[in-house]
């Protein structure tokens, strides 16, 4: 009789424990298909989403990557004009991937493994505290769950805030993880270079410089512990039980115009019920804002992967071209040149909208015209769809280093 209520309180403990870590997603068997649209893509597109775990270039309808589990693989393909299979095995990818690594002082080491978000921040505070006189650490607003969106500031001989601003933003679409590492490195090189090395210190002597590696912290974690996959933050709406907006297509500006973003609040590119109403958004405007107003804002790159491209407005209308549209091909022209120069990898670059597909609300299209920065692009990094977001470990260095090179191509013509 005494064992009765005793195991009767310990059950629903273990099917507890049992239920929260059935909560991430098990990748095992599930295959990455690229398809081929036909007719009517709309309405296959709709089925497709419905049947796949995630489409994984949402808005590219001729050609969607998709993840699809085992059960509907077969569904999927035969809605398809045709199908080829990019992953025999996500499972086997993310071991791939590569362990998360415990946390180690800055050092080049650090951009060999992925990294958990606390130790991310510990990266920039360390980071920050080995170069105390040229830089310190900043927030812009906080996320729907209160977590600061965190970055640095670098500056150089003309003291904080005496130049035009660089801004670099980092994951906002939280499975892209080698966009984390990349925006990490280019505050690396420019603090740890700076005594060393005259390119960087002509650099930094010329610019503020605000790089936010995480600008989704909520969805960059959420991809960590429940969905390696995941793309938007963690916003509810009242009107579903899907979970998040997309931060890039939330923007205030052009944010109403149709089909370069969606209404369904269960689609990996929600623009929410209102422009701007995403919290991480509203940090970034306002960030975006200040810098604008302050000493205005030179440079501006949006770090996403995959597919490499480097693109520039405008995303919302694929006819309209910026009034600088032929310096800002020139500059990614000669980024690209940069990149393949270090390591063979080829860029695609081109206005967003003509070149990948329409977007609205996008970051670049509002810091072009509100933001009144003179260059904004969008990097889409390695690879091109072989890999995708689970980027094997030992292509961080690659990519980081070639994207250096890119970006400091940029700055020098800037
Ligand atoms: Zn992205």
């Amino acid at each position: 009789m005494k064992l009765l209520p005793f195991s009767s309180l310990l059950l629903p403990l273990v099917l507890g424990i049992v239920v929260l870590r059935a909560e991430k997603v098990d990748y095992n068997g599930y295959k990455v298909l690229r398809l081929s649209l036909g007719e009517s893509v709309a309405d296959i597109e709709a089925q497709i989403e419905e049947l796949a775990a995630h489409v994984l270039n949402p808005g590219r309808a001729e050609r969607l990557d998709v993840v699809v589990a085992p059960d509907n693989v077969d569904a999927v393909a035969a809605l398809a004009a045709d199908s080829t299979v990019l992953t025999e095995d996500v499972g086997a990818v993310l071991e791939e991937e590569g362990e998360m690594t415990t946390y180690a002082v800055p050092s080049e080491t650090w951009f060999t493994a992925y990294h958990s978000y606390t130790d991310h921040i510990q990266f920039l505070r360390d980071l920050q505290g080995g170069f105390t006189s040229n830089s310190e650490i900043i927030t812009a607003g906080s996320s729907v769950q209160g977590r600061a969106l965190t970055g640095i500031h670098i500056w150089g001989s003309g003291g904080k805030g005496s130049k035009p601003a660089v801004l670099f933003h980092g994951t906002v679409h939280a499975r892209e993880w080698i966009s984390t590492m990349t925006v990490e490195y280019m505050a690396y090189q420019l603090l740890t270079k700076y005594s060393s090395d005259a390119t960087v210190r002509a650099l930094v002597d010329s610019y503020d410089f605000y790089i936010m590696p995480v600008v989704n912290p909520d969805g960059f974690v959420y991809s960590q512990t429940n969905d390696r996959l995941w793309r938007k933050n963690r916003q509810t709406v009242s009107s579903s039980s899907c979970v998040g907006r997309d931060i890039n297509r939330n923007w205030p500006y052009k944010w109403e115009v149709p089909g370069g973003a969606s209404t369904n609040p269960c689609s990996e590119t929600y623009k929410g019920v209102a422009a701007g109403d995403a919290p991480e958004n509203q940090g970034l405007v306002a960030q975006v804002n200040q810098l604008r107003d302050a000493r205005g804002i030179r440079l501006y790159i949006d770090f996403h992967s995959y597919g490499q491209y480097i693109l520039w407005p405008y995303g919302y209308d694929c006819n309209l071209r910026a009034e600088n549209d032929a310096e800002m091909r020139s500059l990614a022209s000669q980024a690209a040149s940069a990149i393949s120069g270090v390591s063979g990898t080829r860029y695609t670059i081109g206005p967003a909208c003509s070149t990948l597909y329409a977007t609205t609300g996008d970051s670049t299209d509002y810091t072009d015209v509100v933001g009144n920065v003179t260059y904004s692009y969008t990097y889409e990094l390695r690879d091109q769809g072989n890999y995708g977001f689970t980027l094997p470990a030992n292509q961080i260095q690659p990519t980081v280093r070639e994207t250096w090179a890119g970006v400091v191509s940029m700055l020098q013509n800037a």
